[in-house]
């Protein structure tokens, strides 16, 4: 074939499609738009996730009729003028690209006004034209309307997922948003119900305990710290709170919202030692540098940026946690199987196959883990993992059966969600249904549990459910969903390590594992348990020749 320039609407149609991936991306675009003209309250509403209607309505400056036509033309930007300029960005915007592209790929309204207009300026667009300008009355500022996202592109479509995904997605972008901007009040609306409201008061602890809670907010410990070129600012959970997932941690460059391994892995480090393997804090940082020493860039919607010096600014945020954390109670520390016997002694049953000999308890060791005995010699069981394992197969066949086994409250307990758990928990109520959970709607983001599986007896119910729902929601692949659910249920379930146990409880702990079709991994694919063979043994004290 011949090399042949692209039309211009088959090239921006190419350019939207890395700039607008789903409906997340298009609030992503309108929001920072928002936040770029100034805005201090900024409204998103959502329908159907946000595919059939999206709107974004804020009180920034706005728009004259002369500027909202240029707008909407590509690489048309109030933000940036000259190539320099691209050095020392400061605002979240700067390509010039969004409403054009928004446009090309939706049906799009705009209704702004600035400062210097008596009047409002509308414009109806499809298939990025204007089909028709009006005048209309609206205060300063500008919203702007995004109906039938991709309806003509029917494999974006089908690459969507349901809508209380999709809405979960914009929720979880508002919620970071909303986290970044204290100042800012916001307000998201799913299919007529608000979600999330922040007061825009400029106090921090606000949009964190709309978000995550008053408990929460109240616990967070004050995070500051600055060196030569960095300061870095934010809310940092103290060790005793931790989550299964990494979704808590929020990382803000230059108030952008950025996904940034560097910043993770000073946060890691900053917690070593303080948490339970697997567990990850709750941590909300602002860092501020000079515009030069970012490359915001780098990716096609702007949510990676890249530091001119990482290890500067990982030194920074390292020291920033730890200053704070060494402020905060120590929790008790547990340890893992790993750290506890390393070495080539012990033989470890990573790989999945195999039963279980029969074994005979001989004792309990540090409260954590369970010594047998059987013909192939030693065995030390994690109790936590081998629980886990029993519980995980259990709550699954049950689940397979119809059957879940629940426990029915003698008072509704209330749980209060989180923007994005409420989303989850639209889309995932059936599974908690067959998983043996009866929760209904309450309030706004409020809800009441009626039955729960009866694993879950004793456990701390209002952290499961919450765990349980962050877990669903981390996992894209809806097809394993149910057994993030089971992994989730069977963890909260589980003895803990550091429980004593019973030599009875040992017995029953032992005969059930050695029923389980996988005993020697815990759900998550770890060892259930070490071996130390009688060969090894003999081999150890020098008994063999
Ligand atoms: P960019 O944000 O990269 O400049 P956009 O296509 O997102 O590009 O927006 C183009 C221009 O439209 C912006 O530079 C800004 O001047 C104007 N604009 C967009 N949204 C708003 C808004 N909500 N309020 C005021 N001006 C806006
Ligand atoms: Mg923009």
């Amino acid at each position: 074939m011949p090399i042949k320039v692209l039309p211009p609407e088959v090239a921006s149609k190419i350019a939207a499609g890395e700039v607008i991936e789903r409906p997340s991306s298009v609030a992503k675009e309108l929001i920072e738009n928002s936040l770029d003209a100034g805005a201090r309250d900024i409204n998103v509403e959502v329908h159907n996730g946000g595919v059939s209607y999206l709107r974004v309505t804020d009180n920034g400056c706005g728009l004259s009729s002369v500027d909202v036509e240029m707008a909407i033309r590509r690489h048309a930007t109030s933000k940036l003028a000259k190539l320099d300029d691209l050095e020392h960005i400061s605002t979240l915007g700067f390509r010039g690209e969004a409403l054009p592209s928004i446009a090309s790929v939706a049906e799009v309204e705009i209704l702004t006004r600035d400062q210097g207009s008596n009047a409002a300026t509308y414009l109806h667009l499809e298939e990025g034209k204007i089909t028709s300008r009006e005048k209309k009355s609206r205060p300063v500022g500008t919203t702007i309307t995004v109906r039938h996202l991709f309806r003509n592109f029917p494999a974006r479509l089908k690459f969507l997922k349901s809508s209380a995904t999709e809405a979960s997605h914009i929720a979880t972008l508002v919620s970071q948003y909303a986290l970044a901007f204290p100042e800012v009040k916001f307000e998201f609306i799913v299919d007529g119900r608000t979600n999330l409201r922040t007061p825009g008061d400029g106090d921090i602890r606000s949009p964190v305990s709309a978000v995550y809670g008053l408990d929460i907010a109240k616990k967070m410990q004050d995070v500051e710290g600055t060196d030569e070129m960095l300061y870095a600012a934010g809310l940092a959970s103290p060790p005793s709170v931790q989550r299964s997932t990494k979704s808590y941690l929020s990382f803000f460059v230059n108030r952008r919202y950025v996904r940034n391994s560097i910043l993770a892995k000073a946060v890691e480090t900053a917690y070593e030692g303080l948490l339970m393997t697997g567990r990850h804090p709750i941590v909300i940082l602002n860092v501020k540098l000079p515009p030069e020493e970012v490359d915001v860039n780098v990716h096609p919607t702007k949510l990676e940026v890249k530091f001119r010096n990482n290890q500067a600014v990982f030194k920074a945020v390292v020291k920033a946690i730890r200053q704070t954390l060494e402020k905060s109670p120590l929790p008790g520390v547990s340890v893992g199987p790993e750290d506890a016997l390393g070495g080539q002694l012990w033989e470890r049953f990573p790989s999945a196959s195999g039963t279980l000999p029969s074994l005979r308890t001989v004792g309990q060791l540090s409260s954590s883990y369970v010594l047998a005995e059987g013909e192939e010699g030693l065995f030390l069981i994690d109790q936590h993992a081998a629980h886990e394992r029993i519980l995980f197969e259990r709550i699954l066949s049950q689940r397979a059966e119809k059957k879940p086994e629940i426990q029915g409250m003698l008072e509704p307990l209330t749980i209060e969600l989180t923007p994005g758990q409420e989303q989850v928990m639209k889309y995932c109520d059936g599974l908690l249904n067959e998983f043996g959970f009866t929760i209904e709607a309450f309030g706004e983001r409020t809800y009441l549990v009626r039955t729960v599986p009866f694993v879950l007896d004793g456990a701390n119910l209002v952290e499961a459910i919450k765990e349980l729902l962050d877990e669903i929601g981390s996992e894209q692949d809806a097809g394993k969903r149910d057994i993030k659910a089971a992994q989730s249920l069977a963890c909260h379930s589980a003895i803990r390590a550091g429980q004593t146990l019973e030599p009875d409880e040992m017995r029953n702990l032992i005969k059930q594992l050695e029923s389980t079709s996988q005993p020697r991994t815990c759900p998550h694919g770890r060892p259930t348990m070490i071996h130390l063979s009688s060969q090894q043994l003999k081999k150890e004290f020098g008994r063999t020749g």
